[in-house]
């Protein structure tokens, strides 16, 4: 079974066409600055990748026909026809209090993630036009949404709700949603499996450390809470996102500066985080150099950013009564040994300790654990596409 993922943005998609069984990716790329001049990259298995600027693709449609053209070429193509493609996964990022679980898209399934547009508005517009463009190409290959926030859906009220007045959220839903969820569940997934045991009888906490960060508790195999929010703004520092901030503030900056609420989102959005700590960079590995150089403002930011992951391991293993594993996933989760070192330094006395050689390991499933820890720590690559393409193909079927 051949499954295309497809993760639409606005000006941007990626692809991979994979065998879920198999786990093989046959091709994957990325299709940038569609309505721009069209930059298209292709990498079939096995093979060199391809790069061609000044691709026409005025829209997203373009785009997918270039992918299913590479996809099928005759020289550097994986497949012999479109038929060979049996369904496609769509990573659609908001599917609001509708959607707990992927599903195979309807029109009503197409109404709905619309109208979870305005909890989602620079996101989901460019999911749904990426699903649109896929239906008019092959309209008889079934379609799949998965959603960042349909693992979240199982949080209890006690999680979700804030505390601002109740009609908020009747009215208009504002809670938490959280997201990164298809990363948290396929490493809880092969946590479960790496230690042996049934999903259902863990506590995990997984710490999903990329340019967006965020932590969730698993238990049981269920989301419980998690650190994104409302929106992928709150809970730890990112790359350039502030995360958890006193609300008040934005008031006194906006007096302050005579900023709209626009312009301080930006700040908030695109110019804090540790870049905004740092002054250096968004990415962990200039801000390691920059910090090993005696950067002061760059050792900072990276702390800021450790003492909230640690913080978070504290309070979700307060909220289970007790953790069986911690996970790290994702860019800096995977490879950032020093950080790994960091955050968990000091929770011996929750069982938390780590064998400095094996964290020296990078890019595989590896579980760190020193002799004698009682809460296992794990290394676990995230992979999303798979996960999509799994959903997909339980759906297609
Ligand atoms: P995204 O959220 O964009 O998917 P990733 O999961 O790819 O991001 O993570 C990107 C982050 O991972 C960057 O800040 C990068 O510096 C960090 N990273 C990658 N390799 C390392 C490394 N060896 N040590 C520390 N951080 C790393």
């Amino acid at each position: 079974m051949n499954i295309l993922v497809i993760n639409a943005g606005s000006s941007s998609l990626k692809y991979q066409l994979l065998n879920p069984e198999t786990q093989q990716v046959l091709a994957k790329g990325l299709c940038e600055r569609i309505g721009i001049d069209g930059k298209f990259t292709y990498k079939p298995d096995g093979k060199q990748a391809i790069k061609e600027a000044d691709v026409a693709m005025p829209t997203h449609s373009e785009a997918i026909q270039a992918v299913l053209n590479a996809l099928v070429d005759k020289d550097n193509g994986v497949i012999g026809s479109m038929k060979e493609i049996d369904a496609v996964g769509h990573r659609v990022v908001h599917g609001g209090e509708k959607f707990a679980k992927s599903v195979l898209i309807t029109d009503e399934v197409m109404a709905a993630i619309e109208e979870c547009n305005p909890l989602a508005p620079l996101h989901n517009p460019a999911n749904i036009i990426g699903i649109k463009a896929c239906q008019s190409l092959m309209p008889e290959t079934p379609m799949v949404a998965v959603f960042d926030t349909a693992f979240h859906q199982t949080m209890p009220p006690v999680a979700y709700t804030y505390a601002l007045p109740y009609e908020y959220y009747e009215n208009d839903k504002v809670r938490r949603y959280g997201f990164h969820g298809t990363s948290h569940k396929y490493v809880a997934q092969r946590a479960a499996a790496m230690l042996g045991k049934p999903i259902e009888e863990l506590k995990l906490i997984s710490c999903h450390l990329g340019n967006g960060s965020s932590v969730t508790a698993v238990d049981c195999g269920k989301s419980v809470d998690t650190s994104m929010g409302f929106t992928p703004l709150a809970g730890l520092p990112m790359g350039t996102r502030c995360g958890d901030i006193d609300a008040g503030i934005m008031e006194y900056l906006m007096n302050k500066y005579g900023m709209d609420i626009k312009e301080m989102l930006n700040i908030m959005n695109k110019k804090s985080g540790v870049l905004g700590v740092s002054g250096v960079s968004s990415d962990f590995r200039d801000l390691e150099a920059a910090g090993a150089e005696g950067n002061k403002r760059a050792a900072l930011a990276v702390e800021v950013f450790e003492y909230g992951v640690k913080k978070l391991i504290g309070s979700y293993a307060a909220a289970m009564g007790g953790v069986d594993a911690v996970i790290f996933t994702a860019g800096v989760g995977e490879n950032g040994g020093g950080n790994r070192a960091n955050i968990t330094a000091g929770l011996d006395f929750m069982g938390i300790k780590i064998d400095v050689e094996k964290n020296k390991v990078r890019g595989e499933e590896i579980d760190i654990s020193a002799e004698g820890a009682t809460v296992r720590t794990l290394v676990i690559p995230t992979n999303e596409e798979l996960m999509i393409a799994l959903d997909t193909a339980a759906l297609a079927k």
